[in-house]
């Protein structure tokens, strides 16, 4: 199969765990080659914290994101992924990825009454090690696959919504306001819209572009100070709103670069608080930073990628996707999905693939090619971790850096 995109979009290598697969590292310098920029993959981060040089390997292949499953901040909170130290093991894997420069993002999966106590922890560990984690993104429970059978009564109990993220967000963290800081995702088209007129029509890429339907994905953004781990709302001291407004008439007027650019400086100061923001905060810093996201800083998508040391404050996304299930499914919302499978059928968005019946089982019957047994027969099988046991680590000469309450953790298993 072969790909010729145009607009930039996010690549997502997920699985099972991607990172088993012998054609992982060929996949990523592939998607690298035809050029798409946001090459991520999912993962539960054992095998860059067990095999040391594996996350370079995966940085010079092109690897930008690691999607890293992360359930709370303590061995005990993620005791039912059934490895001992698995918070030990989270840190290494995060420690190995941001030593080579790739972003990590925590990637939480939330059910109420079981791990959304964790929110405002999690964030705070995701703040202080703002040098390392650039996402947090929050996945509310989807009751599909063998979860379909949950009685009503558990279902409502357990049930999650992004609603319950915004305010979880505010009571645990004591910063934000529910009704003031948190956007739809798609709020920010217009935002791509400007890049991709400043690019103009000769560009080889479009910028990316998030459509989805408000009722699926939720964003806000803070920034945090790098040294005093200082953090405050982007929305607490710029009128999102109206700087979307704006941009909006802007890119319509479709004025040339260096016009727009003049429009685009009178709405964000016209937008900006200067009184709420935090001290020291330059408002270029923020121009600059607003593009190297889009990946449009620079004449070219993807110039600037590595600019993220350049800046004292960092940006700190914190999303939520609330994935369908049954209970709750919504056409208009599939029809709207911003992220599909890559299928030999054809795109196929992530909730039809997994809820219910769900093209995954489809699809993998129709183009199997190998059996369970096969595959473990010709490639052997992979390890299974059980009953809480430790996972031994090797020696690595760089200690863990990431701190909780400013203090280094204590590990589990000393030479990890
Ligand atoms: S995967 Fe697609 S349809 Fe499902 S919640 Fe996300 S954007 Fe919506």
């Amino acid at each position: 199969m072969t790909v010729k995109p145009r607009r930039q979009m996010s690549v997502q290598f997920s699985g099972g765990e991607p990172t088993l697969s012998p054609y992982f590292l060929d996949s990523i310098r592939y998607a690298r080659d035809i050029g798409y920029f946001a090459v991520q993959t999912a993962t539960n981060g054992l095998r860059f914290a067990e095999e040391p040089g594996f996350a370079q390997q995966a940085k010079d292949a092109g690897l930008r994101m690691a999607y890293l499953q992360f359930d709370g901040v303590t061995n005990e909170k993620n005791a039912h992924r059934k490895i001992g130290n698995l918070f030990d093991v989270k840190l290494r894997a995060i420690e190995e990825l941001a030593k080579v420069g790739i972003d990590v993002i925590l990637v939480v999966t939330i059910v109420n009454g079981v791990n959304n106590d964790q929110v405002g922890d999690i964030l705070k560990f995701a703040i202080e090690n703002a040098d390392k984690i650039t996402v947090v993104s929050f996945q509310p429970v989807s009751f599909t696959g063998r979860d379909e059978d949950i009685d009503d009564e558990s279902r409502e109990k357990q049930r999650y919504t992004l609603s319950h993220l915004a305010h979880d967000v505010k009571n645990q963290l004591g910063v934000s306001e529910p009704m003031r800081d948190w956007f739809p995702l798609s709020a920010l088209g217009p935002f791509s819209d400007l890049v991709d007129h400043l690019l103009g029509k000769d560009a080889d890429w479009g910028s990316m572009k998030c459509g989805c339907h408000p009722n699926c994905g939720v964003g806000t953004i803070f920034m945090v100070n790098k040294q005093t781990k200082e953090m405050v709302p982007l929305t607490a001291f710029l009128d999102l709103e109206g700087l979307l407004s704006d941009i909006g008439s802007i890119t319509d007027a479709s004025q040339g670069k260096a016009i727009t650019i003049a429009e685009l400086s009178m709405s964000l100061l016209k937008n900006y608080r200067p009184e709420s923001a935090p001290k020291g905060y330059k408002f270029a810093d923020l121009l600059k930073q607003l593009l190297s996201q889009t990946g449009a800083r620079g004449g070219k998508i993807g110039d600037y990628e590595d600019d993220a040391v350049e800046f004292p404050w960092r940006v700190l996304f914190v999303a939520g996707m609330w994935f369908q299930d049954l209970f709750n499914y919504d056409f208009r919302r599939t029809e709207m999905c911003i992220i599909p499978y890559g299928t030999q059928m054809g795109e196929i968005s992530f909730c039809a693939y997994n809820t219910g019946v769900g093209w995954r089982n489809i699809v993998e019957k129709m183009l199997a090619n190998a059996s369970v047994a096969d595959w473990y027969r010709k490639h052997g099988r992979h390890p299974v971790y059980a009953k809480g046991q430790d996972l031994e680590l090797p020696e690595y000469f760089n200690p863990i850096t990431a701190k909780i309450d400013g203090q280094p953790i204590k590990l589990k298993v000393l030479n990890g």
